[in-house]
């Protein structure tokens, strides 16, 4: 089997094999030719799968392939590994099929030994160099592929750098970096019980083996589960041959956006560091310079990047994020990748890139990830309130945050468990990969070191949370647990509240609003608008949005909502002023008594549903009957049995309509209400009140100047009678009223139920519609109570790999999507003109959309907030 490719045998389209790094370097090697991108070779993903499942053992033959290799590179080189006189040396980095940022580990400067360090000191007849690629590499090899605390060499080389009286890492000279590369090595030893290996050839073996075993490590098993990465695609590992970005002022290294990454403005972007090696810029250790300034400094490899960055964005169709190093003026070209981008960017590339005619429309949407449009619908600081702004950082994921301060991910996680949960920005110097759980659990990140490519600014991107980085004025001290700024001391849990649209930073408790007020944002929603416009053309899939009220309503159409597929009504019931009437009703003994009571919510209801029809303009409305059980609209039953218990013993005046209370409560309470007298069920028990709530539709409806279309739902239908049943009596006050079924009104029910998805042909004879009720049906399909598993058991089952998400986040495709294919297609056999909706928190999840449209689907319904994301998943599913 083949397990090792040179660069020259890989391209694009090679990334599961070759992993993400390894086919774009192929083909950048390829694009823009073999001077501009160090050459090396890329050991398979497979092999480290095979590795992985032999127990980490290498598979056979990869050892051959990789020194044959070598041999090659050695030849294209014209160097030697560990040679005395002018070493070859190579980096090994890794690269999964996926970009996961920071995750996998990274070698440099690999062949350097105690002699071909001055080999390499002779023939670049540079010695500072050399030494200080030589303690580089002892550190990172080190730290990646034995596991020696980073901070452990950090401390040794303050500790050099106070010895020798200078405040940069570059100050200090050969004598210093020497000593510092003997300090390093005793470290090293010390760690292992071993010498640091000295034979080149052995440094890779155990190098490779490092960022093989990385991919099993704790950070990126996390990092792949929160990004539902499966485990079972292992990384290559890419060898190539070293450039150097520390040689002198003639040289850095650097990253370059081809567009602005954080806003999409189309000029280029990006940060470099003069005689720098790639590491330095990423981790935040010294502060980058603006791509801009590269300009004055070498204006020629300036010049040669822009040309590259149109040219890699062109061949690739997308934005491109790349890694470069200038050697004594040359460009070297050491990665591009689609660039990851906040929704602002997003948004505006996809316009602009059709527009300057790079894509066309469809191809410009699938460059939009759905899920990530939420960041423009987040919050941003109030543009009208006043704020004093304590510092200022580099705005580095947009959006507002305020809350406590924390100091660790792992206090950000308790806040977040907290019930209710705490809001916290997690604060800190940098962070790394063991910081991301906090990433999630805070409302913002906000660091003092970095940049716009930091670790921090790349990961709260990646997941919409606000972040500023690089707020130099902030003096953090986690030993003591405080910021200082200027004359402000700010303790962990003390408030603060960050901008990470504009990199501001205050401590004024400042409102938060949506973008929408925010005038900074006319050009981005403009670009918006013309994105989902466009997907509003391809699409198939109508969508439309759960709501209640009048508000929820408006907020939907102006999102884009073509209906509302989910109206409940028993929200209507839990106003405050209603609840009374609404017990009184429950309590009444007679059906006359509870007719009478319920003649006085009908005009209230009437009232709720005109609110709604207004908001809606004629827009169809599928408005389900009362769904949840009785006794949700009565008094808790150990408080109400204490409540008698008192009255009892005080004789009070309420002690008899308590004692009523209490037998009602009692007579209508339930073990398992989520499976017990709800849906039509209590229509079966109780029709007159579904009777008072089509009067109050109906009546609602004719009151209209522009009739609206109700489509009246009946809920948790299992046997078709129920619905049959149901929709005479529907059709019976239609008649009362004077509207005709299908005409004025269509009467259809929500399947949420495993027997109604198998017995779906015969309740379609009944129906002129079905809306799936995604949420009961995976907890009736599944047996999994919603409102426990997700803080139970749905973590551990994650942990264990017996899922990678939620059932309730994105839809259970073989098992709960089988049950909606199955009525989809049964229900339609028996009625072709049946209309099919979906409402449910999955109606608002771009993996669950595509599934729907597949499955055939007329439309979804989502939250009112979710909608733009939905218009565009269903333009992708389309595409
Ligand atoms: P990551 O995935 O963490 O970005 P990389 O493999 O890209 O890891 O390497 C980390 C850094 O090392 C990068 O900034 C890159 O510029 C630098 N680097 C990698 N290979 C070489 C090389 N052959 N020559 C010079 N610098 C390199
Ligand atoms: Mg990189
Ligand atoms: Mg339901």
């Amino acid at each position: 089997e083949k397990w090792v490719y040179d660069f020259a045998e890989g391209s694009k389209d090679m990334r599961d094999l070759l992993g993400g790094k390894g086919a774009n370097v192929a083909e950048m090697t390829r694009v823009l030719g073999a001077d501009r991108v160090p050459a090396g070779f890329t050991i398979t993903t497979e092999a480290c799968v095979a590795y992985m499942n032999a127990g980490q053992h290498e598979p056979e033959d990869m050892a051959d392939q990789v020194a044959e290799a070598l041999e090659r590179l050695q030849e294209h080189t014209g160097k030697l590994l560990g040679d005395d006189a002018d070493p070859l040396l190579v980096s090994v980095r890794s690269g999964a099929r996926e970009s996961m940022p920071g995750m996998l580990d990274t070698v440099l400067n690999l062949g350097l030994n105690d002699t071909s360090v001055e080999g390499l000191a002779k023939a670049t007849e540079n010695e500072r160099f050399a030494w200080d690629s030589y303690r580089r590499f002892v550190q990172m090899f080190g730290n990646v592929s034995r596991g020696i605390d980073g901070e452990a060499f950090e401390k040794e080389i303050s500790n050099i750098k106070s010895d020798a009286g200078v405040e940069e890492d570059t100050d200090l000279d050969v004598a210093a970096l020497k000593t510092l590369t003997d300090r390093f090595k005793a470290l090293y030893e010390k760690h292992t019980g071993e010498k640091f290996p000295q034979d080149p050839k052995e440094q890779l073996r155990l190098a490779i083996r490092a960022v093989f075993d990385s991919w099993t490590g704790d950070r990126a098993e996390a990092y792949r589960r929160i990004n539902h990465i499966p485990d079972d695609w292992g990384t290559a590992v890419n060898v190539q041959q070293m450039v150097f970005g520390n040689k002198g002022d003639t040289s850095g290294s650097g990253v370059a956006f081809s567009r602005d990454e954080v806003t999409g403005a189309p000029e280029p972007s990006g940060d470099f560091l003069p005689n720098a090696q790639g590491e330095d810029v990423v981790s935040g250790a010294r502060t980058p310079r603006d791509i801009r300034e590269m300009k004055e400094w070498l204006p020629d490899a300036h010049a040669q990047l822009m040309d590259i960055l149109r040219t890699l964005e062109k061949h690739y169709g997308d934005m491109q994020d790349t890694e470069f190093t200038v050697e004594e003026g040359q460009l070297y070209m050491l990665q591009t990748r689609n660039a990851k981008r906040p929704a602002q960017a997003a948004v505006r590339f996809a316009r602009d890139a059709v527009d300057e005619e790079l894509l066309d429309r469809e191809q410009a949407l699938m460059t939009i990830d759905a899920e990530m449009l939420t960041a423009l619908l987040v919050q941003t600081f109030d543009p009208n309130a006043d704020y004093e702004v304590i510092s200022k950082g580099v705005p580095a994921a947009p959006g507002g945050a305020k809350g406590e301060v924390v100091f660790t991910a792992a206090e950000a996680v308790e806040a977040a468990a907290e019930n209710p949960p705490r809001a916290v920005v997690l604060v800190r110097p940098d962070t790394n990969a063991n910081d991301v759980a906090g990433f999630h659990a805070a409302k913002g990140i906000l660091t003092s070191l970095g940049g716009k490519a930091s670790h921090a600014a790349l990961v709260a991107r990646g997941m919409g949370v606000p972040c500023v980085t690089a707020a130099s004025g902030l003096k953090i001290n986690l030993e003591e647990r405080v910021i200082r700024v200027g004359d402000h001391v700010i303790k962990a849990g003390d408030f603060i509240a960050i901008n990470g649209t504009t990199g501001e930073i205050t401590l004024d408790d400042i409102p938060l609003v949506d973008p929408t007020e925010d005038p900074a944002f006319d050009e981005i929603l403009e670009a918006f608008e013309t994105v989902l416009g466009w997907a509003d053309d391809i699409r198939r899939l109508g969508i439309r949005a759960n709501a209640d009220t009048p508000h929820d309503a408006d907020k939907a159409r102006e999102l884009g909502a073509e209906g509302i597929g989910l109206c409940r009504t028993e929200h209507m019931f839990m106003a405050e002023d209603r609840q009374p009437k609404m017990r009184t009703m429950i309590m009444a003994d007679t059906r006359d008594s509870r007719r009478d009571a319920l003649a006085e919510l009908l005009p209230l209801q009437q009232e709720d549903f005109e609110g709604l029809f207004e908001a809606m303009k004629g827009l169809p409305v599928t408005i389900r009957l009362l769904d949840p059980p009785l006794h949700e609209f009565l008094p808790d039953l150990p408080d109400l049995a204490a409540q008698v218990e008192r009255a009892r013993i005080e004789l009070t005046d309420d002690l008899e309509t308590l004692e009523k209370l209490l037998v009602t409560t009692e007579r209508i309470s339930e073990e398992n209400p989520m499976l017990g007298t709800r849906g039509c069920r209590l229509g079966i028990l109780y029709p007159e009140i579904y009777e008072m709530q089509v009067h109050a539709i109906f009546r609602a409806a004719k009151a209209m100047d522009e009739p609206p279309h109700p489509e009246i739902m009946i809920p948790l239908v299992d046997y078709e009678q129920e619905l049959e049943i149901m929709r005479e009596l529907v059709v019976r006050i239609g008649e009362e009223e004077g509207l005709h079924e299908v005409e004025d009104y269509t009467v259809g029910t929500m399947i949420e139920l495993p027997r109604a998805c198998f017995v779906a042909d015969r309740i379609a004879k009944f129906a002129d519609f079905f809306s799936f009720g995604t949420n009961d049906l995976t907890q009736t399909a599944l047996g999994f109570s919603r409102d426990d598993v997700e803080s139970k058991f749905v973590p551990a089952y994650m942990e264990r790999k017996i899922i990678d998400r939620s059932p309730f986040e994105t839809i259970d495709k073989p098992g709960v999507g089988w049950l909606v294919r199955l009525a989809a297609w049964v229900g339609r056999e028996s009625r072709p003109d049946l209309k099919l909706g979906i409402c449910g928190e999955h109606g608002g999840d771009p993996d669950s959309i595509e599934f729907f449209h597949m499955a055939g689907l007329d439309y979804v319904s989502c939250s009112p907030f979710r909608v733009p994301i939905a218009r565009v998943a269903a333009a992708q599913a389309a595409i």
